[in-house]
């Protein structure tokens, strides 16, 4: 028999009760959507400017995701990795067509997925160089995610404590030339890890020189460059990898988050120059390539043409324009439908309490550091964006006359 559906209260109390205190959750339940738009218990509406955190690519519920994840549903759940799906074959050729990669590994998330980049640095260089070679370059301020390595690897010291030790090899450079040439230079560096697009650290840009520069380096001094396309890949920017707004070409790419637009799933592409080196025995994963979460990246990612990516954009720049238009915003960052919104520092508005203000009228938006972000499905409507964008601008008004 079916459990009566518990009210909002009910669930916030449950939960409290008995799943570990890992998250500051704010008081929203969500129990089912459509588009960008979710409901809570008792029927109040929600337009959601996160996809989650940047994972349901086409909104909540999308007919046409759902049919081919239920349709897998329905064929065959799993098998393990020493048989072959068609479904991770095929999501696997479709990624190295959309990037001009050559191979991918399958895991479950994007710390996982970047993991895996960490393993292939290292080993292409022990390969070559043996254990001369194995310092990793990562940006201050970036976020890898929450294993004990890509802690190590996340450029903030806010990451650094309670759960030492941490792998050693990882040296953090700021966001410019001579900082990121003094560690590549480094005769015990084995490659580099970098986001485009700091997603966590607060929606700051690498500006593309900078990228352009690793690449030429990383190839001149034969060590791998790895870009943790966690946040920003799979049509978020308006390309379908970011770097691809960029005359670059790395080694090794990782995707998660709307990868699988709203099943756990995360990917490794290797370039040519990686392509062989993880070899049998070398890495995997139980669950790695499940064909349920292929199969809904493969219906994601499938609809994602150039069309598609040129109307992302379409839309980015409307929402940066409604954005850009609010009186108290100062700036916007980011790259496509990645957006940083900077309040006007004068106002004081501090943004937890912009988040609860929007909350209350039915629009949930991100933070990161200082700032708002927002991550919004990428088939979003024009309506959602109005709608969504007019109760910002109502919340900052308010927020400021309150001052
Ligand atoms: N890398 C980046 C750039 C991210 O933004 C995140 C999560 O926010 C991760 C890695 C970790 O991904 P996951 O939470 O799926 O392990």
């Amino acid at each position: 028999m079916a459990n009566k559906a518990l009210t909002s209260e009910e669930i916030f109390s449950l939960d409290s009760n008995y799943v570990t205190k890992t998250y500051a959750r704010s008081p929203v339940a969500l129990v089912r959507g459509e588009g960008a738009v979710a409901f809570d218990p008792e029927g109040r509406r929600f337009i959601d400017f996160g996809s989650g955190i940047g994972v349901n690519s086409f909104g909540f519920c999308d007919a046409e995701y759902v049919s081919a994840v239920t349709d897998q549903l329905s064929a065959i759940q799993h098998c393990s990795n020493l048989y072959y799906t068609e479904p991770c074959a095929r999501l696997a050729e479709l990624l190295c067509e959309k990037s001009g990669m050559k191979r991918v590994f399958f895991g479950n998330s994007g710390a996982e997925a970047n993991e895996g980049a960490i393993k292939i640095i290292r080993k292409y260089a022990h390969d070559r160089y043996g254990d001369e070679r194995s310092m990793i370059v990562t940006l201050k301020n970036s976020f890898h995610g929450r294993t004990i390595t890509t802690l190590a690897a996340t450029g903030q010291d806010v990451f650094h404590t309670d759960f030492g030790p941490f792998p050693a090899g990882f040296e953090y450079a700021d966001m410019d030339s001579d900082s990121i040439l003094a560690l590549l230079s480094r005769k015990d560096c084995a490659g580099i890890l970098v986001e485009t697009v700091q997603g966590e650290g607060g929606v700051n840009a690498v500006p593309g020189e900078l990228l352009e520069l690793i690449d030429r380096v990383t190839k001149e001094n034969d060590q791998l460059f790895a870009v943790d396309e966690v946040q920003t890949g799979c049509g978020r920017t308006g390309r379908f990898f970011s770097y691809q707004h960029y005359g670059i070409k790395p080694d090794v790419v990782t995707a998660a988050k709307g990868l699988g637009g709203g099943l756990p799933i995360g990917a490794v592409l290797v370039g040519e120059r990686a392509e062989d080196t993880l070899s049998p025995g070398k890495h995997g994963s139980t669950f790695g390539g499940n064909p349920v979460c292929c199969a809904g990246a493969l219906s994601v990612v499938g609809r994602m043409d150039e069309a598609f990516l040129a109307d992302v954009r379409a839309r980015a720049d409307k929402m940066r324009a409604l954005l850009a238009a609010i009186p108290q915003v100062a700036s916007l960052s980011g790259l496509g439908l990645m957006i940083g919104v900077t309040l006007d520092p004068a106002l004081d508005i501090k943004t937890p309490d912009v988040l609860a203000a929007c909350r209350e009228r039915g629009l949930l938006v991100l933070s990161a550091k200082t700032k708002i972000r927002m991550l919004p499905p990428l088939n979003i409507s024009d309506e959602a964006i109005e709608d969504g964008s007019r109760i910002l601008a109502e919340v900052c008004a308010e927020l400021s006359a309150a001052k």
